[in-house]
């Protein structure tokens, strides 16, 4: 099951999922998703916090392994909104964790980040890195973590945290993208920037202490993601314990050298202007992926900005408006 599954991150992994044949659905309340990107797959469409439909669709199902990707993930409206926060990404999942206790799901494939590091310690930050998140987001994601390890050592819940960094791009013939409203992600606005379809992107701060002065962040294709969940299960599957993994390129980029990609990828200009500096940004957000690479055997298919660049432009072209829905 995978719940969130007509979201951004979820309904990239759902398709690979049904790619590679397992038989997969989504579970969804279509708050912030889409109907139209559960691709060959079945919406099953509710609230998670419905303690008896998930229960009941979990058995009647014969759901083995739950993918947990409905949250709310505005780092900003964290801030504003904690309490929206804490109960869907933290009460919500403890009802949902419980439903699959009842239901005796033994495997859970949890959708984290890296905001629960908080400040940087390090270049690259590895899974090691101190958590300690700096707004509510992060922690919700950390509660959950805490509860994951909770779980397992009491109920013998077994799970793998995937904490990601910058997740981009989209299905490679693009039939399926990002579509949030509103958007807030980089590559979206420099996208619909290019195309003229949105305004002139605001460059969060120029006077970081980086080469060029933007922000660095690293950005992992949405595929590349999707692959790793998939191997999260078969990691469970396998017997192993519980783990977390960074999900990250370990390279980053700023965010004039986006622009400039964006630039050679469209073939078209993309108007932008200096803003200050948004609240909550660290000026360099790098993982340390190899933990992924040795025990998942995970291994990058879009590594280069380009070709991250070039799969969300396919979709952006394809569907100006998103899903219209
Ligand atoms: N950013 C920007 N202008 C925008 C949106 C984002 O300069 O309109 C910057 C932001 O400061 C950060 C990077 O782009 O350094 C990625 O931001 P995004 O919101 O995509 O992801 P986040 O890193 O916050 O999860």
């Amino acid at each position: 099951m995978v719940a969130g599954g007509a979201g951004y991150i979820g309904s990239h992994t759902l398709w690979l999922l049904r790619q590679r044949g397992h038989d997969a659905f989504a579970f969804d309340n279509l708050s912030e998703g889409h109907a139209a990107a559960v691709l060959d797959a079945d919406l099953v469409q509710g609230d998670l916090a419905d303690a008896e439909l998930v229960e009941r669709t979990l058995r009647e199902r014969k759901v083995e392994a739950v993918f947990h990707f409905a949250a709310h993930c505005y780092v900003g409206e964290s801030v504003t909104e904690p309490a929206k926060y804490y109960k869907n990404n933290v009460v919500t999942t403890l009802s949902l964790l419980e439903s699959m206790r009842r239901a005796g799901v033994p495997f859970f494939v949890f959708s984290s980040t890296c905001a629960t590091y908080g400040e940087p310690k390090q270049e690259r930050m590895d899974e090691t890195h101190p958590q300690w998140p700096v707004n509510p987001y992060g922690w919700t994601k950390f509660m959950v973590e805490r509860m994951l390890a909770d779980f397992d050592r009491a109920y013998g819940l077994r799970s793998v945290c995937l904490r990601y960094f910058n997740a981009a791009g989209a299905h490679p013939e693009g039939l399926i993208g990002e579509d949030h409203d509103p958007e807030t992600h980089l590559i979206p606005l420099v996208l619909g920037a290019a195309a003229g379809r949105r305004p002139a992107l605001k460059v969060f701060g120029d006077d970081w202490p980086t080469p060029d002065g933007s922000c660095i962040r690293d950005y992992i294709h949405i595929l590349d993601l999707a692959d790793a969940h998939l191997r999260g299960l078969d990691y469970l599957r396998a017997g192993n314990p519980c783990a977390a993994f960074n999900l990250g390129n370990g390279a980053g980029y700023s965010v004039l050298e986006v622009i400039r990609a964006a630039e050679e990828v469209t073939g078209k200009r993309v108007p932008f202007e200096m803003a200050p500096r948004r609240a909550g940004d660290p000026a360099r957000l790098v993982g340390d992926c190899r933990r992924a690479a040795e025990v998942l055997g995970w291994k990058q298919a879009f590594a280069d900005l380009p070709s991250i660049l070039s799969s969300a432009w396919r979709w952006h072209e394809r569907h100006p408006d998103g899903f219209k829905d």
